[in-house]
This record gives structure tokens, C-alpha cells and sequence, in this order.
């Protein structure tokens, strides 16, 4: 009991020296490992404690409009500008205003009303097998319905919201019935039915089954960084024209939180240049603060022109591209 007695007092005495600054609730479908150590840093560098919840986005989204004002969530972070603009449009995102944002995020990766703020950029691009594909002959994403990719090319399921982006960037650069075009011409060349994820694709490339297909460049990036020497390459399309599709996973701060101050700051220091090397660079991804370098492993992809559209378009868009991919027949 004395022992007890003791403890507890030496507890109370210590408490404020560890009190926490404040706090910071997240919700992310962004995965665990590569939030946490910047939660760490934040943590280390202001004493703000940072507690988190990692889920997919659906599940995310569809929680917090459910828990309304009684939510704990101050932020949420997810992936795809699609996702974040559901979250917007369902009323659980706060206008955030902060000039520090509006420096480290380029205005085309953010929510014009400040919702959400893009956080890491990835492409979503041309893969290819460098045994069986001349380079020479990839130009454009419509180029693949051209009848030599016939029997040879490999999508993911539509279903996701990557290729609904993908795709509502056709309709915003050329509308619904030139992009309904493409969408068929890939479908006629399919060889087999869509994956279910990226890397699923990229194993039946590597093993024959196809040669050519869409990713996002993390997924390539991860799979070159444990195998150098693996025999996929990246190509960058439409570079004569509207440029290469870019996403973001981004975050915003939550209409209801508790700790919007903290969240703002949370959210600050995520853009910054002491923060965007490791959040981009830990999956391979590119930061979205311009003053910041990517990895020397996605440098050696070399530079490309990437499409300028706003990417709140992408969600705008996002109901017509669902029903335009259904009508083409792509699963
Ligand atoms: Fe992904």
C-alpha cells in the first residue's frame, strides 16, 4: 500500500512535465505505416498527442457522417481526390484557411474551398513489360484501343475509385462521348477480367499473362525498390496533350472536431518541407510542397507533364464516369 501510495504521488508530481500539449483525433485509410512516423515527429516536435483510427475510406466517410457533432475525429485523411470530395460534399469537412497551406499545396491538388489539401501526388500511368513492349509504340491512354495492344493489355476493376478518376478526366478534357470511346477500345483489348487490385495486374504482366496496363506509380515503385532488376517499366502518356493523371492522398480538418486548431497545425505540418520528403517518400510517392524532392528511386522515372486539372473535377465527375464505364461494358 505504501509502495502504491508512493508511486501514485511520484505519477501526480511528474504528470505535468508529460502533460500533452493537446491533441489531435485522426481517421485514415491511409495505412499505419506510413502515417505514424510523422505522427511521431509532430508529436516530438510540439507536444500535441495524436491519436488514430485507420480503416478504408468508405467505412471512414460513412462513420462520420454518422457520428455527426459527436464525432472524435478532428482530421481525416484518405486517398484519391475522389474520396475526398465525397467527404466534402456529405457536409463532414471544415473550410480550412491558412496561408501556410495555400504555399506548400499547389492549388490544382487542393479543395478550391479549402476542404481537403492534397498531401502526396501519384501518377496514374502507363506500366509495361520491357521484355515484350517497344516504349516507342505507347503514346497516349486512348492509344491503348489501338488493335496491336488486341489480347495484350490488363485493367483494374472500375470499381475503384482511381480508374472513376482516370476516366473523369476523359470527360472533363473531352467529353462523354470521345471518352465512352476509349474506355470501349479498352475493353475490346482485354485479355482477361479486370483485377481487384494494382498489384494483381502487375503480376500478370510480369508473368506473360498481358503486357500492358494502368497503375498508380507507388505500387511499381515498391515492387522496383525490392527488385531492381524486375522487367516492368513506367511510360508517361499524353505528353502532347493534356499530360499524365495525377491524384493525391490528402486530409482535411472535420466540421466537427474537438481540436481544430491542433488539426490545422497537424495538417501544416504534413505540407511542410520537414514533413513531405518522408510522406511522399516512405511509399514512394511525390510530394506536393514543390520546395520538396522526391526519392532518387522516383527521380530515376525521370520528369513528365503531369495534367493540370483541378482535381475536385474528379469527384464532380465521378457519377458520370461510374455510368459511362457501365455502359462501355468495363468491369
Ligand atoms: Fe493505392
Amino acid at each position: 500500500m505504501k509502495y502504491l501510495l508512493s508511486f501514485g504521488l511520484i505519477i501526480t508530481l511528474a504528470a505535468p512535465a508529460f502533460a500533452w500539449a493537446g491533441e489531435v483525433v485522426v481517421y485514415s485509410s491511409r495505412k499505419e505505416h506510413l502515417i505514424k512516423p510523422l505522427f511521431d515527429r509532430f508529436t516530438a516536435d510540439t507536444g500535441i498527442k495524436v491519436t488514430y483510427l485507420t480503416d478504408k475510406a468508405g467505412p471512414l466517410i460513412q462513420r462520420l457522417v454518422a457520428e455527426g457533432k459527436r464525432t472524435p475525429a478532428d482530421m481525416l485523411i484518405t486517398v484519391d481526390a475522389g474520396n475526398l470530395w465525397q467527404a466534402a460534399e456529405r457536409g463532414i469537412l471544415a473550410k480550412t484557411k491558412s496561408k501556410v497551406l495555400d504555399k506548400n499545396v499547389p492549388s490544382e491538388l487542393r479543395d478550391p474551398e479549402g476542404r481537403w489539401y492534397g498531401l502526396s501526388q501519384r501518377a496514374r500511368t502507363i506500366i509495361y513489360s520491357t521484355e515484350r513492349v517497344n516504349p516507342k509504340n505507347i503514346s497516349t491512354y486512348e492509344g491503348l484501343g489501338d488493335p496491336m495492344w488486341k489480347g495484350r493489355l490488363c485493367l483494374r476493376t472500375s470499381k475503384k475509385v482511381y480508374n472513376q478518376s482516370l476516366v473523369a478526366s476523359f470527360i472533363s478534357h473531352q467529353g462523354k462521348d470521345k471518352a465512352e470511346k476509349i474506355v470501349k477500345s479498352w475493353v475490346k483489348n482485354l485479355t482477361v477480367a479486370p483485377f481487384s487490385n494494382d498489384n494483381k495486374l502487375i503480376a500478370a504482366i510480369e508473368s506473360g499473362k498481358c503486357d500492358i496496363g494502368i497503375v498508380n506509380t507507388y505500387y511499381f515503385g515498391r515492387i522496383q525498390k525490392k527488385r531492381p532488376s524486375v522487367k516492368l517499366a513506367l511510360a508517361w502518356p499524353n505528353q502532347q496533350s493534356t499530360g499524365v493523371h495525377v491524384n493525391v492522398s490528402g486530409a482535411g480538418v472535420t466540421k466537427f472536431a474537438k481540436h481544430p486548431k491542433e488539426a490545422k497545425q497537424l495538417l501544416e505540418f504534413l505540407s511542410s518541407e520537414a514533413a513531405q520528403g518522408d510522406f511522399a517518400g516512405i511509399n514512394q510517392e511525390f510530394p506536393v510542397n514543390p520546395r520538396v524532392e522526391p526519392t532518387d528511386l522516383v527521380k530515376a522515372w525521370g520528369g513528365f507533364k503531369a495534367d493540370s486539372m483541378n482535381l475536385s473535377e474528379a469527384g464532380k465527375l465521378q457519377a458520370d464516369s461510374v455510368r459511362l464505364m457501365d455502359r462501355a461494358g468495363y468491369k
